[in-house]
């Protein structure tokens, strides 16, 4: 069993994977568990990086004392830990892990003055013997992490190790595509859109989850994925754009004046039927067009096809508003966006999650709010994961924004409760400031 003085003296991300990957070929039955503690740049924030690093170190030997004797540890970025165990294990004993780990660190961290609770998000993985791939390995529990992170009702999850290619991976998706048609699989779940200054929900984002009878709830990104490949995404998308257009008058029912986000993808326009669909959708669940809003990248929202041009100035006609989803992501092309009219610029969450990182994110935040106000257009913010983030996009202006500070993605229900009751930023906190006595 080691004993960290410091952060320094833990195996690096590197040196962690090289290491497993020396014991995967001699020897390839392994767990690997991704550690995430929730929130923590909100910690470096409020008491500085110095007492922040105290703290990751005390957490680090806390994981190395529960399980020292049975594997090792090394640090994956800043605030995620990696914990490799010898052997195959069950998905139970996976969770036996995450369960122990848990239960010991109810007992509040001391340093100097303060003293914390650490809560995580864990996403573990069992090797298949055969694969001594540790890429992917790695990039298996990194997903596991994903859905750890947007899991409802526990922060962890593990899944199946899938040695086969991400393509092969699809493929299998699109036959279970019919039947989670067939079946009633998909739902639609809501992002609350937030008021910066006030924290007033103003709006919601639909998000397309699948809810898969083997894995759990799923994320989009492999569905429309499939759908796409598949020639499906006209019907994934209707599908979507209706439930949207239902909820809208649902909420409108109970007295919410929100506006409604929709996400379409570039196959949904070059559909001649997508603007008499958008009408129809319209009429039949009674929806008043201005508070939906359609959300397109960067490189259909500001592409210089004849169609795309055409679609959208018959959506914008109808009173719906555009937006440009994850701005400066992709290729943006800035001089076409002189001549467009968009109603919104919606920054790509990873300059928000990389403020504390790098300075020249608050700048393209700030050059993006600028061509904002010349625009007339709405400049709103995604992945605002902590007050930090949220201090820092007051400070420049930005008026709107979502991120998992406030919430994540519900289902229908769950999120009319939250809008029922005020947004407690400061309380959610996973660490919690207690005096020590
Ligand atoms: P997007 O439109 O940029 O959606 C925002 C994504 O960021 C969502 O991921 C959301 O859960 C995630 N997110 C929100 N707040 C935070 C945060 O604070 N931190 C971090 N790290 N992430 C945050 P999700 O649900 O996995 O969706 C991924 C993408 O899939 C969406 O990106 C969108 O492009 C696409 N998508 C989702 N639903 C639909 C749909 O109904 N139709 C189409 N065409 N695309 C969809
Ligand atoms: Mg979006
Ligand atoms: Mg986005």
């Amino acid at each position: 069993m080691k004993t960290h003085m410091s952060l320094k003296t833990i195996p690096n991300r590197h040196i962690f994977f090289d290491n497993i990957r020396k014991e995967m070929t001699a020897d390839a039955s392994l767990s690997l568990m991704f550690i995430d503690v929730v929130r923590f740049s909100d910690v470096s924030a409020s008491f500085g990086y110095e007492t922040g690093d105290q703290i990751l170190t005390v957490i680090a030997n806390r994981v190395e004392r529960l399980f020292g004797k049975i594997g090792s540890l090394g640090r994956i970025s800043g605030d995620i830990f990696g914990l490799v165990i010898k052997g195959t294990h069950t998905d139970a004993q996976l969770r036996e892990f995450y369960m122990h780990l848990i239960e010991h660190f109810k007992t509040p961290i001391a340093v100097q003055d303060h003293s914390f609770i650490a809560d995580f998000n864990v996403g573990a993985i069992t090797n298949d013997r055969n694969n001594r791939d540790t890429h992917l390995l790695f990039a298996r529990a990194e997903s596991a992490l994903k859905q750890a992170k947007e899991n409802r009702y526990e922060n962890f999850f593990t899944m199946k190790f899938q040695g086969k290619s991400d393509s092969s991976r699809s493929l299998a998706l699109k036959a279970d595509l019919k039947r989670a048609f067939a079946k009633d699989e998909l739902e639609l779940y809501f992002q609350p859109k937030v008021e910066l200054q006030t924290l007033d929900i103003v709006g919601a984002e639909c998000l397309l989850r699948w809810n898969h009878p083997l894995d759990g709830v799923l994320f989009p990104g492999a569905l429309i994925e499939a759908a796409e490949s598949y020639n499906m995404m006209n019907e994934v998308g209707y599908w979507v754009l209706e439930k949207a257009f239902a909820s809208f008058s649902y909420f409108k029912s109970k007295g919410l004046d929100l506006q409604i986000s929709v996400n379409i993808s570039p196959t949904q326009l070059y559909d001649t039927q997508f603007v008499p669909k958008v009408k129809e959708f319209g009429d039949k669940h009674n929806v008043d067009l201005k508070g939906i809003e359609l959300e397109l990248t960067e490189d259909v929202a500001l592409s210089n096809s004849l169609m795309t041009k055409r679609q959208l100035s018959q959506v914008r006609a109808l009173g719906i508003s555009i937006a440009v989803d994850d701005f400066g992501k992709g290729y943006s092309n800035l001089a076409y966006m002189r001549d467009l009219e968009l109603d919104t610029i919606k920054i790509d969450k990873t300059f928000v999650l990389g403020l504390e990182d790098k300075d020249v994110n608050r700048a393209i935040i700030e050059a993006t709010q600028l061509i904002g106000k010349a625009m007339k257009s709405e400049v709103t913010a995604e992945g605002i994961e902590s007050l930090n983030h949220l201090h820092t996009l007051r400070e420049i202006g930005v008026k709107t924004g979502q991120g998992f500070l406030f919430s994540k993605a519900l289902p229908l229900d769950e999120f009319y409760e939250l809008t029922q009751r005020d947004l407690i930023v400061g309380d959610s906190l996973a660490f919690r400031q207690r005096s020590v006595s």
